[in-house]
């Protein structure tokens, strides 16, 4: 029989390139059948079939209440019935960026769009204009939106200027990206001492997430934040991810690094379409109106996203909110690591704050690299039996994962339960 799911997915090819809004969505890396989602609630969502799952994809990070909050729902009912868009200022957009300048180290002031995409490209445009230099640096397996500048590999020498990493992409466009590898402290050095006065700015995710979960090294990130001073240059700190998902200040509060400009999303919008970049007074002048930096939003500060975001940043003020999520977390990255090792299965896991990182390879890995190395097959092997299990984890061996406040001791025990009785099968089968 075929399942509602198969259904949709064949109409869904005919009407949508590859029958998804979004290309992870598709399934390609790990094969199979997408899910279609009729419904969230808490920790679990219920496909096309009925059948539920623990939601450990929570929309990619934004949804750290877990599903259909009944506070979030309610604001977000509340606000619709007011209007839904105006095209002019509201007061809930003065509270949520009040908000977010109170509670983002380093932001002075702050303004709203609708995705992560927009936030960072409107940072480097913003980074550019206020320097007047055109180069831009990022690192290997960090994502930051879609905008063509980013969509960038590594040219063929480690310090040669970028190629595209799309088609589409002009390699005009790209000449001006310089990727680097993550964590390494010596590349980025060198890059500055070549051509530091010509870096408008670094961008990169503090606490890498788009590569599956890469830790940062301390003294690299403070190498990001020396360089960008010593030559003028911004650092832009990407935590459209990691803002207000590792800790309550995001990954400049963990590293107690301030950047120049921090571009937001997923989290500050509880679901919704919205995204942010702020910092220092000075830098975000340069934007019109009062500045030649140009950058606007027809839904920009949409009001029901911004009721969504304000009560979503409200409930995980609560105290002991981040403690709670980071103990749940690390129970559950703790629990599937005992699994495996009972097993003798080759695996290594870890968490910041609310968010996880699965790697089917001895260590955690440091780098692009060493991300490479770890062993796609058995993830795919691993998701599929999870996801029979009931268990939703993000259909690809590169991304990292995430709990959230509606996750208990109880799902999260019967996750590391399902594992364990996975690697359990897979080891006698070796034996
Ligand atoms: C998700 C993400 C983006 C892009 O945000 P969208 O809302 O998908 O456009 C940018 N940077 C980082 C670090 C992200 O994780």
């Amino acid at each position: 029989m075929t399942s509602r799911n198969d259904t949709l997915f064949a109409a869904a090819q005919v009407v949508t390139p590859g029958g998804v809004n979004s290309p992870v969505r598709a399934f390609r890396s790990v094969g199979g059948t997408p899910r279609f989602f009729a419904r969230g609630s808490g920790a679990r969502v219920w496909d096309a079939d009925g059948k539920d799952y623990i939601d450990y994809v929570g929309s990619w990070g934004p949804l750290i209440l877990g599903h259909a909050h009944p506070a979030v729902v309610q604001a977000v009912q509340a606000a619709a019935a007011n209007g839904l868009s105006f095209g002019a200022p509201t007061e809930a957009e003065v509270e949520l960026a009040t908000l977010l300048c109170q509670r983002v180290p380093g932001i002075e002031q702050v303004r709203l769009v609708s995705s992560g995409t927009e936030a960072t490209m409107s940072a480097i445009r913003l980074a550019r204009g206020h320097t007047g230099r055109s180069r831009i640096i990022k690192f290997e397996g960090c994502y930051h939106g879609h905008a063509d500048s980013l969509l960038v590999k590594a040219g063929s020498g480690a310090l040669t200027f970028g190629n595209p990493s799309s088609a589409g992409v002009p390699a005009e466009t790209a000449a001006h990206t310089l990727v680097l590898d993550y964590n390494d402290t010596a590349m980025l050095e060198a890059a500055f001492a070549r051509e530091g006065d010509k870096i408008a700015c670094i961008i990169v995710e503090a606490v890498a997430g788009n590569m599956n979960l890469v830790a940062p090294k301390r003294e690299f990130l403070d190498a990001c934040r020396n360089l960008c001073t010593r030559h003028g240059s911004v650092l832009i700190f990407d935590e459209v991810m990691t803002g207000f998902r590792v800790g309550p200040a995001g990954a400049q509060g963990l590293f107690g690094i301030t950047a120049d400009l921090v571009t937001l999303g997923k989290v500050i919008g509880g679901g919704m379409p919205l995204g942010a970049f702020g910092g220092r007074r000075d830098i975000m002048q340069s934007i019109a109106p009062l500045g030649p930096v140009y950058q606007a939003g027809t839904l920009s500060g949409n009001p029901v996203a911004v009721a969504a975001g304000l009560v979503t940043l409200q409930q995980i003020a609560a105290p002991g909110f981040f403690e709670q999520l980071s103990a749940r977390t690390s129970r559950l990255v703790s629990g599937l690591c005992a699994a495996a090792k009972d097993s003798g299965v080759v695996f290594s896991a870890q968490s910041i704050g609310g968010m996880f990182g699965m790697y089917f390879r001895e260590h955690p890995p440091q780098s692009y690299a060493e991300v490479m190395q770890c062993d796609v097959a058995a993830f795919n092997q691993f998701f599929h039996v999870m996801l029979d299990d009931g268990i939703y984890f993000a259909p690809s061996a590169f991304e990292a994962g995430f709990v959230s406040a509606a996750h208990g001791e109880t799902e999260i025990d019967a996750t590391v339960a399902a594992a364990r009785g996975y690697f359990e099968k897979i080891s006698s089968k070796q034996a």
